[in-house]
């Protein structure tokens, strides 16, 4: 216990020293969004520790084994840099496992070196190590700038640029960029475009590859994932909706200025504003009628939302994780009465402050708002010390504080290695919102079960 105490209370301003980041390395999220292309190999140009603990990172959080390459370095790739091991390693991996398509990100490493993808992957098509019809395509990831976030963001621009093709047709279905948001979630919300009659590309598409079924047979590339023959269609259907600005706008301004598709991008549809705000898009978009079932859907939501009021009434919440996430997520909490007090993420985004201000809406005026380097789990400690909070919301990273601080804490966000399950129940749309009501207050009425004074416990606190 003594090791996890290390917090001190009495603040020192810092400039250069980041503890314990609320953030983590831009290839994993270049991995994860590739994992979203069906029949890809991701393949991670550097050492083969960078691919490891990415690997292994996915791997703990979604529970599923995760298919990656590497072009293995050794020290004469970092002096001569890594043509040679990237060549070989594409002959190598049409060869042996024969992807639809490699999705090659940079690290550290190759960054430093200066490796100019795009003349080796082009010397590969010259040489005839890409067989007719596969693809490689590729993003530039250094990890001593952004996150993961950044990193994801990068890839599924990557897809449009390299992938779309442009198109004087226009087809009357939509592009749907979901975000960083897991397999179930993108399964929700193909479910909702399903409800509603919208016919829609999403990608990159999670489902079906990172939650794919048991069926006692080892599948290297599962069914889901958008393909190549979808991506190149993106370029000819009439409209982008983009969630998440920190991570998939990008990718929408790409496709609009590459194929001439008009697009908005919109908040993650977390909690009950933001999910309206995406399904009157969607009507609006689709020209379809909001259907019985998605107006039932929020009924329900709105119906426990009011049961629950009066244990989530001005009750101070701490949130660290993903920009996308928790702009949405703070929104929710202020729509339920309670107060997001401190909020931090590593992932640099300069229009974070003004997002989470908007959605906000003046309801919390002292909250504490920090992104960018610095802005970490130790920070956030320090805060928490200097006022308590009563429920923590963020990735695995704060059970230290959990535990040490005595407090309620819902896992959400990125990444949870120590839970299993949660990356198959949505948490966007009114269904999702739900989801994470159940979690709040169990955690919040386990803690009061746990700790009330024996004179005043009852069955119902
Ligand atoms: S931070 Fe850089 S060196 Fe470290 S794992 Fe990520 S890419 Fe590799």
């Amino acid at each position: 216990m003594a090791l996890l105490r290390h917090t001190k209370a009495n603040m020192t301003e810092r400039e250069a020293l980041t503890i314990n980041p609320a953030k983590t390395c831009q290839p994993i999220g270049a991995m994860y969004a590739a994992l979203g292309i069906h029949g890809c190999l991701p393949h991670s140009h550097g050492s083969q520790g960078c691919c490891s603990y990415h690997r292994s990172t996915l791997t703990r959080h979604y529970k599923e084994p995760v298919m990656a390459s590497t072009s293995a370095f050794t020290e004469g790739s970092a002096v001569f840099g890594g043509q040679a091991n990237l060549l070989q390693a594409i002959e190598t991996i049409f060869t042996t496992y024969d992807p639809e398509i490699i999705a090659v990100h940079t690290t550290c490493l190759s960054e430093t070196i200066g490796d100019d993808l795009v003349q080796i992957i082009g010397k590969a098509k010259e040489e005839g190590k890409i067989p007719k019809g596969k693809r490689v395509i590729h993003a530039s990831t250094p990890s001593y700038v952004g996150s993961h976030v950044t990193g994801f963001s990068n890839m599924v621009k990557a897809m449009v640029k390299l992938l779309a093709e442009p198109s004087d047709i226009r087809l009357r279905k939509i592009n749907l960029i979901p975000g960083w948001v897991e397999p179930s979630d993108m399964r929700e919300i193909k479910r909702i475009l399903g409800v509603m009659k919208i016919d829609a590309t999403m990608f990159p598409d999670t489902s079906g590859i990172l939650d794919s079924p048991q069926s006692g047979k080892f599948e290297m590339f599962p069914e889901g994932g958008v393909t190549v023959a979808q991506m190149a269609k993106t370029g000819a259907n009439c409209y982008t909706l983009a969630l998440g600005p920190t991570t998939s706008l990008s990718a929408a301004q790409e496709l609009e200025s590459k194929c001439k598709i008009p697009s908005e991008t919109i908040e993650i549809p977390i909690g009950l504003g933001a999910t309206d705000t995406f399904v009157e898009t969607l009507r609006r978009i689709g020209m379809v009628e909001i259907p019985k079932t998605i107006e039932e859907e929020r009924g329900r939501l709105v119906d426990v939302m009011s049961d629950m009021h009066q244990y989530f009434y001005q009750k101070r919440v701490a949130l660290w994780g993903d920009p996308d996430q928790l702009v949405s997520l703070t929104g929710f909490l202020c729509d339920l009465d309670m107060k997001p007090v401190y909020i931090v993420t590593g992932t640099p985004d300069p229009t974070f402050e003004a997002r989470i201000a908007q959605a906000m809406k003046g309801r919390v005026p002292n909250a504490k708002v920090r992104q960018g380097p610095c802005s970490d789990m130790f920070l956030m400690h320090q805060w928490i010390k200097e006022e308590p909070v009563d429920l923590l919301i963020g990735n695995t990273y704060g059970k230290y504080i959990a535990r040490d601080e005595n407090t309620p804490f819902v896992r959400h966000g990125f990444p949870i290695l120590d839970r299993i399950g949660h990356s198959y129940f949505p948490s966007v749309g009114y269904v999702g919102g739900l989801r994470l009501l159940e979690k709040m207050l169990d955690a919040m009425l386990d803690n009061k079960d746990r700790t009330s004074l024996e004179e005043s416990f009852e069955l119902v606190l």
